[in-house]
């Protein structure tokens, strides 16, 4: 039998009522106790790590994540975390980003409802998260509703429906039928080409602007100001910023703040079919001022990658290429 290490981070599938609302209570060896299946499945043993709801992790919270992963890995065979589900897209592809050529399994899971509410999502959620844990498929992983999510592609999609999670411009990793999972075969045949190496720092000074018709460029340079090293700007359609001169124009602000060494990554505020900065003036005149196509990520993904680009490398041109060649191939290990 594979040893499994739970680790517990809180969340609704942990919580209780209050009389706030659900609040985290179950450690993660209680949530074990209400699936007594997974006798059969594996051997597990606990860490309770923290119990928050997800929407008060941090990034500081990702590097304990990292590090519980990290100070156990030769005793296990594979992970899980159980996580509130508001955050857990962004935990995940951090946690992508930082276990890097990771040899083992590590998989996300958390519930829409409480495990100890009747009809819960939670038991069929937690019994899958270790199904995948003991899969041999390395990798980052969220597992929700039968799915097997990639962390490098997942999101957060519904705030109730038991679906909660959809893979963004790739297909769900595996499927879980019958008590068995079916991975996309590019999964069945991934190896990482190098030892499991963690990387745990992240520069936390990066800033998500979503724009609004409008917007004065002027909030690039009060981030600057703020101490932001790096933006990320969720455009309009297939991404871009305004260009009209005499109006809000972005090009001046972002050629100004490249110059000051500021990092900036253009993405699109739709959820489907990523960025294309080539096809109009918007994309074109933005990525000719230095900034970086966001391509096919989600603005979780090129959150922990600007993190940790911004943390590791120091010239403008590490940073670029160390960004480029991530989002080339977010699957890679
Ligand atoms: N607010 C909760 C959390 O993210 C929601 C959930 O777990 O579903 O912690």
């Amino acid at each position: 039998m594979k040893n499994i290490l739970t680790i517990a981070t809180g969340g609704t599938i942990s919580c209780e009522p209050s009389a706030d609302g659900l609040i985290p209570a179950l450690s993660g060896e209680t949530i074990i106790s209400l699936v007594p299946e997974l006798k059969t499945v594996c051997r597990i043993s606990c860490l309770e790590l923290v119990q928050l709801d997800s929407s008060n992790l941090t990034p500081s919270d990702w590097v304990k994540m990292a590090k519980a992963v990290a100070e156990n890995y030769d005793e296990y065979d594979g992970f899980v975390i159980t996580h509130g589900t508001d955050t857990m897209a962004y935990s995940a592809a951090a946690l992508h980003e930082m276990l890097r050529q990771l040899e083992k399994p590590v998989i996300f899971t958390g519930a829409q409802l409480p495990i100890e509410a009747p009809k819960t999502d939670a038991k069929d959620n937690v019994y899958d998260a270790f199904l995948a844990a003991c899969s041999s498929v390395p990798g980052v992983f969220l597992a929700f509703n039968h799915n097997i999510h990639d962390g490098a592609y997942v999101k957060k999609t519904h705030s109730e429906d038991f679906i909660g999670f959809s893979s963004v411009n790739a297909p769900v990793a595996g499927k879980v039928e019958n008590g068995a999972i079916t991975w996309q075969k590019e999964y069945l045949d991934r190896h990482s080409e190098n030892h499991f190496t963690p990387h745990y720092d992240l520069c936390e000074k990066v800033f998500l602007l979503k724009l609004l018709p409008g917007l004065s460029p002027k909030i690039i340079e009060t981030l600057g100001a703020l101490g932001y090293r790096g933006i990320i700007i969720e455009g309009f359609g297939a991404g871009g910023v305004p260009t009209d001169e005499g109006k809000n124009d972005f090009l001046p602000a972002i050629k100004k703040a490249i110059a000051d060494e500021m990092t900036i990554i253009c993405t699109t505020q739709c959820q489907n079919n990523g960025t294309h900065l080539d096809k109009y003036p918007i994309g074109i005149l933005a990525a000719r001022c230095g900034a970086i196509s966001g391509e096919n990520a989600t603005c979780e993904l090129l959150t922990a990658c600007l993190m940790l680009a911004l943390a590791e490398k120091n010239s403008p041109a590490e940073i670029r290429n160390f960004i480029a060649d991530r989002l080339a191939n977010p699957m890679q290990l």
